[in-house]
C-alpha cells in the first residue's frame, strides 16, 4: 500500500515525532489492557503529567483544540456577544458561531499582534458577556489590562492559547490567566499529539462540569446532566503525549537557535520587520513571522512567490483575516475601517519555517533569499 506523501520542499513546519520504537511499548500496555478511551489510565496519567509540565493546576484534555474552545463556551454558558480578534486562526470566531454567539471583532495592537486593550471597552455593549483574546504566536496578551476592563464589567475572559504551549511570564505559565484557557496539540502546533486539545480550569467545580461536557454530560451510568458533546481524547492520544512530554524542553531548545538565527540573519535587511520577544519570561518560539514593509524591494506576495519558488512553503499567517470570510465579513464590527492595524498586518505578514529539525542550512537559504 503506497498513502500520499508531501511534496519536496521546506514547509513552515514539519511535525516533531518522537523515535517510532519508542512508542510501541505505549502501544502493548494499550492492546494489553483494551482500554482504548473514556478516561483510561492514559488518559489520567498525561492530565497529571501536562499539569506538572506546564505548571497549572488543573486541565481537561480533549480531542482537538476546537471542541475545547466550543466546550469551554459551553461550560461558562456564555451567550450573546463576545469581543475578539480578527487575527488568528479561523476556529477562534467559528467556536462562538457554533454557540450562537456574535463575535465582535477589535483591532490589534501592531507591536503584538494582540486584542489591543486600549479598544476593547469600546465594543462593549448590554449583550457583551465575555472577551475571547489569544496570546497570537505565543506572546502574551495584556493580560492585566485585559482582566481590569472584564472585571469592570462583569465579563468573562478565555483565552485561545492554541500558540501558547509551555509560554511564562514573571509569575509563571500564561495559561493561568482568565477564567480559562485553551491548548491545541494539533500536529502543526509545538507540542503535538497528532489531534488534541485542552481547557485549562481554576477550580474545580468547572473541571468537573467541562469532564460532564465533554462525554455527552453523562456523570455516572443512568445521569446525564447537561446536552454535552463527545471531547475526549483517546488512549492513543495521550500515551503519545506522555512520550511526546519526554522531548518537549529539547525541542523548544532547537527551536529557540532556530529563531536567534533568523533574528541574526535578517536584523540588518531593510523593509524587513520582526517581532521582539520582551514580553515573555519563557517563549516556546511556534513562529516566526515578519512583516514585509513597503521600504522592502519586494511586496509580501512577490517574496512569498520567490520563496516558493526556490521550494520555501512559507505561510501567510493570519491572512485573509477572519472578519473577511464570508461568514463573518457582513458584520459591523468586521469593516476593515474598524480594523486598519490587523487589515495592514494581515497584507505584510509571512511565517517562516520554523521546526527542531530545520537544519541551519535551510534557515541560511531562506535569509539568504529574503536579503535578496
Ligand atoms: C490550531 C488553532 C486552533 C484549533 O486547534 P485544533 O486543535 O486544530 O482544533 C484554534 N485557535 C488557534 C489560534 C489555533 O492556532
Amino acid at each position: 500500500m503506497t498513502l500520499p506523501s508531501r511534496k519536496g520542499g521546506i514547509y513552515i513546519t514539519q511535525p516533531t515525532l518522537p523515535p517510532m520504537a519508542e512508542f510501541i511499548p505505549y502501544l502493548e500496555k494499550i492492546w494489553d489492557s483494551k482500554w482504548l478511551t473514556n478516561c483510561g489510565p492514559f488518559h489520567q496519567q498525561f492530565e497529571q503529567a501536562l499539569c506538572e509540565h506546564l505548571g497549572v493546576e488543573r486541565l481537561a484534555l480533549f480531542t482537538n483544540g476546537t471542541l475545547a474552545l466550543v466546550t469551554a463556551l459551553q461550560a461558562l454558558r456564555i451567550s450573546g456577544e463576545v469581543i475578539t480578534t480578527p487575527y488568528s486562526f479561523v476556529a477562534t470566531a467559528h467556536s462562538l458561531l457554533w454557540n450562537g454567539i456574535k463575535p465582535v471583532f477589535v483591532d490589534i495592537d501592531p507591536q503584538t499582534l494582540n486584542l489591543d486593550p486600549d479598544k476593547i471597552e469600546a465594543a462593549i455593549t448590554p449583550q457583551t458577556t465575555a472577551i475571547m483574546p489569544v496570546h497570537c504566536y505565543g506572546h502574551p496578551c495584556a493580560v492585566d489590562r485585559i482582566q481590569r476592563i472584564a472585571d469592570n464589567y462583569g465579563l468573562r475572559v478565555i483565552y485561545d492559547a492554541a500558540h501558547a504551549f509551555g509560554v511564562e511570564d514573571e509569575g509563571g505559565s500564561v495559561l493561568r490567566h482568565g477564567d480559562l484557557s485553551i491548548l491545541s496539540f494539533h500536529a502543526t502546533k509545538v507540542f503535538n499529539t497528532f489531534e488534541g486539545g485542552a481547557i485549562v480550569c481554576p477550580d474545580k467545580k468547572t473541571k468537573e462540569r467541562i469532564d460532564h461536557l465533554k462525554n455527552f454530560g453523562f456523570v455516572d451510568e443512568v445521569t446525564v446532566v447537561a446536552p454535552g458533546i463527545n471531547g475526549k481524547m483517546s488512549e492513543f492520544n495521550a500515551a503519545l503525549g506522555m512520550l511526546q512530554l519526554k522531548g518537549i524542553d529539547a525541542a523548544i531548545q532547537k527551536r529557540k537557535l532556530i529563531d536567534a538565527r533568523y533574528r541574526e540573519g535578517l536584523s540588518d535587511t531593510k523593509g524587513i520587520y520582526m517581532l521582539s520577544s520582551v514580553t515573555e519570561k519563557v517563549a516556546n518560539y511556534a513562529y516566526f513571522p515578519i512583516l514585509v514593509r513597503p521600504d522592502y524591494t519586494l511586496s509580501r506576495d512577490a517574496l512569498f512567490q520567490k520563496l516558493q519558488q526556490n521550494g520555501i512553503f512559507a505561510r501567510r499567517y493570519f491572512f485573509p483575516l477572519i472578519s473577511d470570510f464570508p461568514m463573518y465579513r457582513g458584520l459591523p464590527s468586521a469593516a476593515s475601517a474598524n480594523l486598519p492595524e490587523a487589515t495592514q498586518v494581515a497584507r505584510e505578514v509571512i511565517c517562516l519555517p520554523i521546526y527542531p529539525d530545520l537544519p541551519d542550512e535551510q534557515v541560511d537559504l531562506v535569509v539568504n533569499l529574503i536579503r535578496g
